[in-house]
């Protein structure tokens, strides 16, 4: 009996510049799922269409751009992302950074936590870097944690830069993370 292929739901798959936090500005391939396990009120972003697609058809559509650097995304990526997906994305050569909100655990192969936490509980076990979206609450408390060897604060949905700004200037150990494809009108 033909054994049945996998299909993940997938919102968008496309190519631009990674936008926030440490890669700033580094070519990536972006593979966004759909779905969400939180509901936060400043979302801006719309993940609900979905396409069934196999781990082939999304190395496929996803090695058709120049770069390997792949940004799993969300909604919440690790509510599909699983071991058997992430070995044939490596298998085309791909370095995979995912943006979690932190309530999953992560699979061994993913390459590069960034770890954007939102309501807890928390399960995510590892972080390569914390991004916070700044609103005034106490980051330190979060920081302590989750801990991260790299700590961006983002300003929410840019509305306060200077609160945040100010902030990073008090507490040196934070950086600052913009939106910065919003910036320049890019994706
Ligand atoms: S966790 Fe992220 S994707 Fe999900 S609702 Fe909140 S901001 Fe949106």
């Amino acid at each position: 009996m033909k054994r049945t292929e996998r299909t993940y739901a997938v919102n968008e798959i496309f190519y631009s510049l990674q936008g926030e936090g440490y890669y700033t500005g580094a070519p990536a391939v972006f593979l966004r799922f759909s779905g969400c396990n939180r509901a936060c009120a400043f979302c801006d972003t719309d993940f609900s269409a979905a396409t069934p697609m196999d781990a082939d058809a999304i190395a496929r559509a996803c090695a058709a751009f120049p770069s390997r650097h792949l940004v799993c995304t969300g909604g919440e990526p690790l509510l599909q992302l699983d071991s058997a997906l992430l070995r044939r994305l490596k298998a085309d050569g791909f370095y995979v950074q995912i943006e979690t909100n932190g309530s999953l655990p992560v699979p061994p192969e993913v390459d590069w936590v960034t770890c954007s936490p939102k309501e807890a509980p928390w399960q995510v076990d590892r972080i390569d870097e914390l991004k916070i979206v700044y609103q005034g609450q106490n980051v330190e408390t979060v920081a302590a944690l989750l801990p991260s060897p790299r700590l961006f604060l983002q300003p929410c949905s840019g509305r306060n830069v200077a609160e945040t700004v100010e902030y990073i200037l008090a507490h040196p150990r934070w950086r600052l993370s913009l939106q910065t494809h919003k910036l320049i009108d890019i994706r």
